[in-house]
């Protein structure tokens, strides 16, 4: 699966916020946005400058740009979840957060295992949990309620799980899911509501840039 490989830090300049890609480092002093804020590139620092409201096409694509990033999903899988989105009952813009908050990754990163999901993504990847007591690597996977995702026993006894395991009982799950710090099991309660998501995200705009 394609994925973004340069340097994250250069996604948060782009979106003049910081989106946290980094999980815990991105609390410390060494924040690129904090240390330039200003857009990457050689008129980045130009660009926070010029006058001007940006465009309603410009703020559609920037909210987009921004909750892809967060995600970590690609264009394309993006526009897949969003017409996914677009056949659901409801509010398309709220459905397509619920699709993205139900990615194994997404849940893994929530329950405390990993603390960005990029994290969540590669430990997914190199097999680490199971789901509903099968192995699982893919990331992408959508979870539904009922569902159990637990920390592989042999995994269990690395040192990084190990770490893991000393704080995960201080973690603060979100209400759709619940966690069993003792045996690091996780498990999906009920998909999330809107209340229940990043509210800072304006969904709408990603459903007008689409529906253009
Ligand atoms: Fe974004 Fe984190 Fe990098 Fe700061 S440290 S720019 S929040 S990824």
């Amino acid at each position: 699966m394609a994925r973004y490989l340069g340097p994250v830090c250069k996604l948060c300049r782009r979106e003049g916020e910081k989106l946290f890609l980094k999980g815990e480092r991105c609390f410390s002093a060494k924040c690129a946005l904090e240390q330039r804020a200003y857009a990457p590139g050689m008129h980045g620092r130009e660009s926070q400058f010029r006058r001007g409201r940006a465009s309603d096409y410009s703020q559609q694509l920037r909210e987009k740009q921004k909750v892809r990033r967060i995600y970590g999903v690609l264009e394309r899988q993006f526009r897949r979840y969003y017409r996914e989105a677009l056949q659901r009952k409801g509010l398309t813009g709220e459905n397509l957060l619920i699709i993205l908050e139900s990615r194994l990754d997404n849940v893994v990163h929530r329950l405390g295992f990993a603390s960005s999901r990029a994290q969540a993504r590669q430990l997914v990847r190199h097999g680490h949990f199971a789901l509903n007591g099968r192995r699982v690597t893919i990331p992408s996977v959508l979870v539904k309620p009922g569902d159990e995702m637990t920390v592989l026993p042999q995994s269990r006894k690395l040192k990084y799980f190990k770490d893991v395991a000393k704080v995960l009982d201080e973690k603060n799950v979100p209400s759709w899911l619940s966690l069993d710090p003792l045996n690091m099991t996780g498990r999906v309660l009920n998909m999330p509501t809107r209340q229940e998501i990043d509210s800072a995200i304006k969904e709408q705009l990603i459903v007008e840039y689409y529906s253009r």
